[in-house]
This record gives structure tokens, C-alpha cells and sequence, in this order.
């Protein structure tokens, strides 16, 4: 018997009554309740990541874009409003910013020591969370110890410490739902009881994330398979209405088994009335899902039941309206309406304007962790041996890119371990982001050799990327390098002073492959042009290309680290079209950067020289860098680099022997 019952003539008549007005969402259902309906508001937060403040502790700056501070003024709004609400968070709060990372690198949590996230969350006051993937990233002693202050509930059903015949008989790590008991509101402000029934879902894939952390101390169940269980169980013990706190996206509609994304299926099971969701970071409703299967990406439904997902880092409230009636003392939904409410606004000029101010409570509870934090990244955590900086990273082998590269590979070597790819050689690939170019004469990296703070991170890597893995041919590598290597102009042998770099190929197209050696020959024209079109299919600029000092041949194979740009599509690289790829990192190249360095403690970020300009004989190219880059040029040991004056600009030019 379903529970969610709607007749096809009393959701027409609802569409009609709100037909292109956002502007009654204010009350959309408290204002008509009569007795015996009330109006439940059920608000979403999800994947925070430690986003208390308006702060971005990478840039050091403010930022109007993320914060629970400032969701909570919408949080505010409503409960000054709605008769009935709750305040439910759907996971990922422990990790992702630098004020996580301080916590649990360098404040660390001791028994009855509170998580500025979870004091935070206190201060707001919900009414219930559930885990998230990255809830086990530093472990589940230090998961433990922050859940232990938060005065409302935090559930999860299918992380299991010991597996029973079915879910319902399993240990798990925390309850695995709650049925809270509620008085609602009904349209003759009378009170009711009501159980409302909440229960936990995290991708199972945290086994293979969190491995290190995890095996032989829990296992991660199916979700549908866990929800199919306990649901039944829920409404036995009498819950009115069921919520599904789902941290898993909104993906396909087939159920396959462990499913990252099972957000739809999981709305097709019987006895789930609505759904939060959220891990993809994205909004819903929205335009976003306006092709996926039993999902209506207008109204908010999947399955014909309200979703909801309010995009990240506090970016925006998720609100999900029913409309309840009581009928022979049980409560059933009988509409729905959904919608979300951004913290900010892009203009079209591409700046951004707040919608809401900051909550001050939240705020001051935190005031001194926000403190800790900003001393933090501004404060040394490693130590770097050789200087990076990006002056030269187009025309030699380059320690800021090398350490992206360094870092990436140690991370998906390890994420490759257990799985069928194990053992393929693994190759990394990153570009220069900040190398000039319309950034002006100023835009590079430039950390000097020494102490090694988080902000300067941001400046390693530019963009909030995370990591993927493809699996491809030696071919394909060579294609990609040769995409790559459309940077330059062609060059005449024996002529001097061509301009080298082509002002139409942005630098973050300029992939350096680690775990190969080869060389570029400007003599040759390039394979692809500037947007990766094919120009000269017969053309070859790469050459020597080498693994282990051995040939790469097309028909050998390789895993290459890369980010979800590059690896979906991104500048069109050969190989990396989304079809290659074969492992989807939670974790951000920044973050990857930071827990590489801080496990290093010193890094020794030198540059290999795996490749380097084919030499032609009698020939020189000049090119433009910042000014600063005379500080660094003696340093160049793998070319030959002098400088040739002023460029345009406020640039420098310098000239390359080749
Ligand atoms: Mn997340
Ligand atoms: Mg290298």
C-alpha cells in the first residue's frame, strides 16, 4: 500500500492555483490550510564542507557565494513564517575547507572538544543530519568525537559495523533512522501529533574512498537495498510521513547494484513520501535535470514525490512544502510544492551580490574558530625545497605543475589499489592555470622556497576541480600531448626570434604529462588547433615519446590523473571525451595538494625535465613572462633562457635557444 497518495485532479487544481507565481511561496499552503491540513516546511542544507562563514580561506577573502551564516537568514525567514518546519542537513559538513582541515591537522578533536560546523549547526538548530561521504576522510575516531556535539540527531543506515541477515538486523556506526515526535499546526491552529520518520543514506563507494580508514572496522550496504528494508520497519513503529536524507545525487533511473547516485530509484521505493539529496553539488529543482528520467525538473518530483538538493557550501536553501491531512488520526500528503533560495546573486557583469546578510549568532559562536582558522592558512604547515613558480612553465618542465602532478599521481595510486587497473603504469597530467596571458604580467605563481602556507595552495591550483582517472592507449597519450603541444607556433630551423607561445591557446590547455619523457619539435606543424580541431592529421610534434625508457606504443595502456574538467570533455583532449574514465575522485586537486603536503611535511617539488623543445640547430624563439622571472632564469638548468628586453605590456621578453 503506498503511503504517498495524490490524486492526478488535486495536483492540477494545485498547478493552477500557483501557475507561474514563485511570489505566493511565501505562504504557498499555510494561508489555505483548513482544519484538519496543516502546511509542514521541510528546509535542506546539504554538503557544507565547513562553509560557516562567507569566507574564502584559499584567497583569503570574503565571499558572498558560501556560508551557513548566511543560509540561515533564509532559515530565519521561513520559521518567522511557516506555521510547521524542520531543519534537516544532508551531509558532507566535516570536510572541505580549510577550517576542516585545521581542525583535524592541527587543533585535533578530544573527547567533549565541539566542531565550529557542529557549533554552528547548533546555533541554527536542526532538526536532524546525515552523514556524508566526507564525514570519514580523517577517520572515525575524529567522525565519532564530532558527532558527540550535536544536540540533534545524526543518522545513517547503511554504514554497518556488523552485517545482520537483512539491514534491519545490522550493528550500524549510528542509528540508522529516527522517528521524531512532533506537534503540527493545522489550518484552525489546533495541535496534532505527528511522527516523522527520517532515515540516512551515504554512497557506498566510501569503502573504496575512505579505504584506508575504513576496512575491517565498517562496510557501506546498498542503498535501495537498505532503504527497501528499513522503510516498512519505520512505518510500523508508527511514522505519519517518511524523509529520506539521501547524500547521493539525482542519477539514473535504473537501480544497479551499489549505485553512487541512486537518488531516483531510491524515490521509487514504496513508503518514502520526500527526498533531500545532494553529493553532486548541484541544485535541484532545476533545469540541470530536465532530461532524467522519472525526475520533473520544474516541479521538483521524482517519482512523483518532492526532492529537493540545495547546491553547496550553504549556496542555497532546498525547501520542500506538503500540504498534510488528517485522516482517522493519520497524517498523509496530499501536495507538494518545492523550490530553493540562493544566498547570492551573479550579475551580469559576472560580479556577485548577496540576497541575504549573515546570521549574527552564527557568527559569534564561531568567531574564534574563524580566527584560528585565518591564522592558520596564513601560517607555514610545510616547507617547500625548491621554489614554484609558474615564470617558465610553458617552456620547460616546471615545479608548479610538478607538484600537482606529484600530487595527483600518490593520490590515485593508492585509489587504484584493489581495483582491476591496479598495476597499469599511472601517468599525470596537469597545466600551468596562473602563466600571464590576460592575467597581465602579474599573473604566476610564485611561492618562494621555504615555509608553505594553505592560501598559497589556491595559488598551485586555481580552480575547484576534482581529481578523475582515465584509461587509455600509448596513442591516445601521444594525441594528448600533441593537443598540448598546439601551445607553439611552428618554427623555421635555422630562423631567430619567432614568436613562440599562440596568444589564442590558453595556458590551462597546456598539459604536461608526468610519468613519460618526450619532446617537442616546433619545427613540425601542430596536429589539433587552439580548440582541439584536427588540422594536420598526419603531423607529429611529439617525439622520443618514452615510459621507463622504453617506446610508448598505441596499444599499450595507461591510467593519467587529471581533473573532472579535462577527463569530461574540457578543451577537447584526445582520450578524454568522459568515455575513458574509470575513477571519480570525491576529493578536490586541492585537497589532494594540501594532504600531500601535509603529509610530507617537506616537498621537494623539482622539476624532472621529462620534456623538453626537440633542439634545432641555429634557432631561437622569444617568448613573454612576468618581470620577476629575471629572479629565477639562472636557475633554468633543462634550456637555454636569456633575457631579450621588454615585452608589451609590462611583460619581459625572453629568448630560447632551441
Ligand atoms: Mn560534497
Ligand atoms: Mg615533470
Amino acid at each position: 500500500m503506498s503511503h504517498f497518495k495524490r490524486s492526478a485532479m488535486s495536483r492540477r487544481a494545485f498547478l493552477s492555483t500557483t501557475a507561474g507565481a514563485s511570489m505566493i511561496a511565501l505562504h504557498p499552503f499555510s494561508a489555505r490550510a483548513s482544519a484538519g491540513q496543516a502546511h509542514l516546511r521541510i528546509m535542506e542544507t546539504t554538503d557544507l564542507h565547513v562553509h560557516v562563514w562567507p569566507y574564502d580561506y584559499y584567497a583569503d577573502k570574503p565571499r558572498d557565494t558560501v556560508g551557513l551564516a548566511r543560509t540561515a537568514a533564509h532559515i530565519a525567514d521561513i520559521r518567522s513564517e511557516a506555521t510547521n518546519s524542520l531543519l534537516l542537513d544532508n551531509g558532507d559538513f566535516l570536510q572541505g575547507n580549510p577550517m576542516g582541515d585545521y581542525i583535524a591537522y592541527e587543533r585535533g578533536m578530544k573527547e567533549g572538544d565541539l566542531h565550529p560546523v557542529i557549533t554552528a549547526m547548533n546555533t541554527v538548530g536542526f532538526d536532524a543530519s546525515t552523514l556524508g561521504n566526507h564525514e570519514f576522510n580523517y577517520g572515525l575516531d575524529f567522525l565519532v568525537k564530532s558527532l558527540a556535539g550535536a544536540n540533534f540527531p545524526i543518522i545513517s543506515a547503511n554504514v554497518v559495523k556488523s552485517e545482520g541477515s537483512d539491514p534491519t538486523k545490522d550493528e550500524t556506526l549510528i542509528p540508522p533512522y529516527v522517528i521524531l515526535d512532533r506537534m503540527l499546526t493545522d489550518g484552525s491552529r489546533e495541535t496534532h501529533p505527528i511522527k516523522v520518520g527520517l532515515i540516512g543514506f551515504v554512497p557506498p563507494q566510501i569503502m573504496n574512498w575512505d579505504r584506508k580508514h575504513l576496512e575491517g572496522n565498517v562496510t557501506a550496504r546498498d542503498i535501495l537495498e537498505t532503504a527497501s528494508a528499513y522503510v516498512p520497519q519505520m512505518r510500523e513503529e508508527g511514522a505519519d510521513i517518511i524523509i529520506a536524507l539521501s547524500h547521493s545525487g539525482i542519477g539514473s533511473a535504473n537501480a544497479t547494484d551499489g549505485m553512487e547516485n541512486a537518488s531516483v530509484p531510491l524515490a521509487a521505493v514504496d513508503g518514502i513520501d520526500a527526498l533531500v539529496t545532494g553529493h553532486s553539488h548541484l541544485v535541484f529543482p532545476s533545469p540541470t535535470y530536465a532530461d532524467f528520467a522519472a525526475v520533473d525538473a520544474e516541479n521538483g518530483l521524482i517519482h512523483g514525490k518532492p526532492a529537493t538538493m540545495g547546491g553547496f557550501w550553504g549556496s542555497h536553501l532546498g525547501v520542500i512544502d506538503l500540504m498534510l491531512e488528517r485522516e482517522a488520526g493519520e497524517w498523509r500528503v496530499v501536495n507538494t510544492a518545492v523550490e530553493t533560495r540562493p544566498i547570492s546573486k551573479r550579475n551580469e557583469d559576472r560580479s556577485v551580490s548577496a540576497l541575504v546578510e549573515s546570521q549574527q549568532d552564527v557568527l559569534d559562536a564561531t568567531a574564534t574558530d574563524h580566527e584560528e582558522t585565518l591564522a592558520y592558512v596564513r601560517r607555514a604547515v610545510g616547507k617547500t625545497a625548491a621554489p614554484l613558480h609558474s615564470y617558465f612553465a610553458l617552456v620547460a618542465d616546471d615545479p608548479s605543475v610538478q607538484i600537482v602532478s606529484i600530487a595527483q599521481k600518490w593520490y590515485i595510486e593508492e585509489m587504484m589499489k584493489g581495483t582491476e587497473h591496479e598495476g597499469l603504469p599511472i601517468l599525470s597530467a596537469a597545466a600551468p592555470f596562473k602563466a600571464g596571458g590576460r592575467g597581465g604580467p602579474e599573473y604566476y605563481t610564485d611561492v618562494p622556497a621555504g615555509d608553505v602556507a594553505i592560501k598559497n595552495v589556491a595559488d598551485l591550483y586555481l580552480y575547484p576541480n576534482t581529481v578523475r582517472a582515465v584509461r587509455i592507449s600509448g596513442a591516445e597519450v601521444k594525441d594528448w600531448l600533441e593537443r598540448s603541444a598546439g601551445m607553439f607556433n611552428q618554427v623555421a630551423v635555422g630562423s631567430s626570434d619567432t614568436p613562440l607561445l599562440n596568444p589564442s591557446f590558453p595556458s590551462y590547455n597546456f598539459d604536461v604529462m608526468d610519468g613519460v619523457t618526450y619532446e617537442i619539435d616546433l619545427s613540425q606543424p601542430s596536429k589539433f588547433g587552439p580548440k582541439g580541431e584536427m588540422e594536420n592529421p598526419d603531423a607529429s610534434r611529439i617525439k622520443n615519446l618514452a615510459y621507463n625508457g622504453q617506446p610508448v606504443t598505441d596499444d599499450m595502456e595507461f591510467i593519467v590523473a587529471t581533473n573532472n574538467y579535462r577527463a569530461s570533455g574540457g578543451g577537447s583532449f584526445p582520450g578524454a571525451d568522459g568515455s575513458t574514465v574509470v575513477f571519480e575522485a570525491p576529493d578536490t586537486n586541492r585537497d589532494v595538494i594540501v594532504r600531500y603536503i601535509v603529509e610530507q611535511g617537506t616537498i621537494q617539488p623539482s622539476a624532472d625535465a621529462n620534456w623538453t623543445f626537440a633542439p634545432l640547430a641555429n634557432t631561437s624563439v622569444v617568448f613573454e613572462t612576468g618581470p620577476k622571472a629575471a629572479d629565477y632564469v639562472d636557475d633554468l638548468k633543462s634550456v637555454d633562457v636569456s633575457p631579450a628586453g621588454d615585452g608589451a605590456d609590462g611583460f619581459a621578453l625572453f629568448r630560447l635557444n632551441l
